[in-house]
């Protein structure tokens, strides 16, 4: 039986009582960065310390990419092209429809990207990144260098090239999504890696008229136990984070709905499946699923 807690009713529309946790795959490093594609039923999803990517779809499990620059988080462009954060070069790349990579991303005002960790694509086609340091403090997730730049939140228009900071130097800027109308950008912000007490919350910050920059931000939850590492809104503007002990359901007010417990940390999350409506989750060394009755909000 797949273990809910609920904090208000109305979770329990949210969820299904029936449906089980399935394991999909299992005796990885850890795993991060989900992202589906509807078109062929398959998910993607990054086993960052094996330098790889994987490749789910009924039926199995196989290796989409070795050698993959130790990816992280992954999005999708309107064109269903795959965007990738890389913390083994610090870069956001694109993989074309014939297989070739464009690198969009890999400096600053002439200062290298630290690890980016986590993307989003707005309905505009602009890419929204998180550039923490964690794929450079370490060897395990990347290589360690000395970063070059601030933990800043990056816009990218990727016809032009265009790079700005959309939020500058967050106590580790992690996982991040919008809102179902894109008024409001959430960015977990999981602290400083090796701080005794690092910050640790959810932040909402709306957008401003011209939808490529933000007013200054609030606190919009704080996940206990654990922290936010990533995070999907679905189609009721719910937000759904990863968790110390699996994934929990916050309401758009920022009140903690419910959690789907998992018995394990889970680093991210991504709405998939058919209608949208099944929640795959990256639980350590564990890829997870199972069926809930919102739906997340469509890619473009
Ligand atoms: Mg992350």
């Amino acid at each position: 039986m797949t273990l809910y807690t609920v904090a208000e009713p109305e979770f329990l529309r949210l969820v299904l009582p029936n449906a089980e946790m399935e394991v999909l795959g299992e005796g990885f490093r850890w795993l991060e960065g989900p992202v589906w594609f509807a078109d062929t039923k398959t998910l993607l999803f990054s086993d960052i310390p094996n330098n790889r990517v994987m490749r789910w779809c009924e039926g199995g499990i196989s290796v989409f990419s070795v050698r993959s620059d130790f990816a992280n988080g992954h999005a999708r462009d309107l064109q269903g092209r795959l965007i990738s954060c890389l913390h083994g070069t610090g870069s956001i790349t694109r993989r074309e429809l014939n297989g070739s990579t464009t690198v969009l991303a890999e400096s600053y005002e002439g200062k290298r990207l630290n690890s980016p960790n986590d993307v989003v694509v707005k309905s505009d086609g602009s890419i929204w990144f998180t550039d923490p340091p964690y794929g450079i403090n370490t060897d395990y997730e990347g290589g360690k260098r000395v970063a070059e730049l601030p933990a800043n939140v990056y816009r990218l228009e990727p016809v032009s090239g265009k790079l700005d900071v959309v939020v500058g130097d967050l106590s580790g800027p992690n996982g991040l999504c919008f809102s179902p109308d894109e008024r409001l950008i959430y960015i977990s912000e999981s602290g400083l890696q090796f701080e005794p007490y690092p910050v640790q919350h959810i932040k909402a910050f709306e957008l401003k008229g011209d939808d490529k920059s933000v007013q200054s931000g609030k606190v919009f939850h704080k996940v206990e136990p654990g922290f936010s590492d990533g995070l999907k809104a679905d189609e009721s503007g719910n937000i759904w984070s990863s968790a110390g002990d699996g994934v929990h359901c916050i309401s758009p007010q920022g009140k903690l709905l419910g959690k789907i417990l998992v018995g394990a940390t889970v680093s991210n999350l991504t709405f998939g499946g058919r209608n949208h409506s099944r929640l795959f989750i990256c639980a350590g060394t564990k890829l997870l699923a199972i069926y809930t009755n919102t739906r997340g909000v469509v890619w473009p």
